[in-house]
């Protein structure tokens, strides 16, 4: 059995012509919505990521706002920084990249962006909004595997959904998600007990854990679905040809590049999954997409009520 891969691209392109549309609108009630990204400091892969968002702010059009204090910044001022930030009403969305310098509170800074602008759906109170099946802003992530499986029509009522993984930023938000879609769910982490044998009772196996291949085909049932989060960058040649031993293709590539990105599913599980995200190609590019529809969203729903309301009964 090949698996069916699911091609996280096409269903990214999907959500950015719907959110085209929706932008559109907005516009036409003179709302332009805006993402503002703060990240401390000069972290390398930090700044890579905060140039993707801004990069697909610009794609669609959105207004962003890129701020970069200095990595020896206090609480105190970055609290200062995100109560600006809140404050503003051409932004929509407040992003504080992580990790942050540890001199940092970083709840502290998270539980401080008004949750009507938290786009990323960390805040105390979205989190609860989740867990009592009323979601609002919700972790970019989990979302995004969500408009996998739906537009994919991968079926979630009544199937055992396995999350790889307890994280607040994928796991759990995941397993709430899965479990609002009245799938059956189980979650495991690193003190489960026998995990393939866990895993391998899973109609739909979701991994998040941030290890390298480990999931390999004897965790899965034969025809599951397998969603990879994964996200591991391989720079030693050994490992690289070991993981990649049946794909030759991606071993010249990874000789060529030195590096390669690998998920936490090993390649092979493609024989024996029935649908698998590919890595690259997968979720991730859904992460950012995810990021600008809550953008959106938060937008439409602080601003874009008031906008299309008669002036006459604005505040
Ligand atoms: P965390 O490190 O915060 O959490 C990892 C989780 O996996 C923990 O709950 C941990 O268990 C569990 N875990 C670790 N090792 C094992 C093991 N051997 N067996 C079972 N469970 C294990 O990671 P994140 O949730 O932030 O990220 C997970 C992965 O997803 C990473 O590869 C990350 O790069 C990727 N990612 C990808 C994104 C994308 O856009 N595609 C976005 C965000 C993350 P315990 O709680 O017991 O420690």
């Amino acid at each position: 059995m090949t698996a069916r891969l699911l091609n996280g691209n096409a269903v990214r392109d999907q959500i950015y012509a719907e959110l085209q549309k929706e932008i559109g609108e907005l516009d036409a009630a003179g709302v332009r919505p805006g993402l503002a990204a703060v990240l401390v400091g000069d972290n390398p892969a930090s700044k890579m990521y905060v140039n993707s968002k801004v990069a697909g702010c610009e794609k669609l059009g959105l207004a962003s706002f890129y701020l970069t204090p200095p990595a020896t910044i206090t609480t105190e001022g970055l609290l200062a920084v995100v109560e600006d930030l809140n404050r503003r009403d051409e932004v929509d969305g407040i992003l504080v990249q992580m990790p942050l310098p540890s001199q940092i509170d970083a709840k502290k800074i998270l539980e401080a962006v008004h949750p009507e602008k938290d786009v990323d759906g960390f805040h105390p109170v979205n989190v609860g909004k989740l867990v009592a099946g009323r979601p609002h802003l919700v972790a970019c992530t989990p979302l995004g595997v969500m408009e996998i499986f739906r537009r994919s029509g991968i079926a979630l009522e009544g199937a055992h959904a396995v999350v790889m993984g307890r994280s607040d930023i994928v796991g759990k938000p995941m397993a709430l998600l899965l479990m609002h879609a009245n799938a059956t769910v189980t979650i495991c982490h690193s003190k489960t007990r026998d995990l393939p044998e866990v895993t391998r009772r899973a109609d739909i196996v979701v991994a998040a854990m941030g290890r390298a291949a480990m999931v390999t085909p004897d965790y899965i049932r034969p025809g599951a679905t397998v969603i990879d989060v994964g996200q591991n960058v391989i720079k030693d040649a050994a490992q690289a040809e070991r993981i990649l031993a049946n794909f030759p293709d991606r071993v010249a590539n990874f000789r060529a590049k030195g590096s390669v990105l690998v998920g936490d599913v090993h390649p092979d599980v493609v024989n024996v999954a029935g649908a698998l995200t590919p890595v690259p190609g997968g979720v991730g590019p859904l992460t950012i997409a995810m990021l600008m529809s809550n953008t959106v969203k938060a937008a439409r729903l602080r601003r874009g009520r008031r906008a299309s309301e008669p002036a006459g009964v604005r505040p």
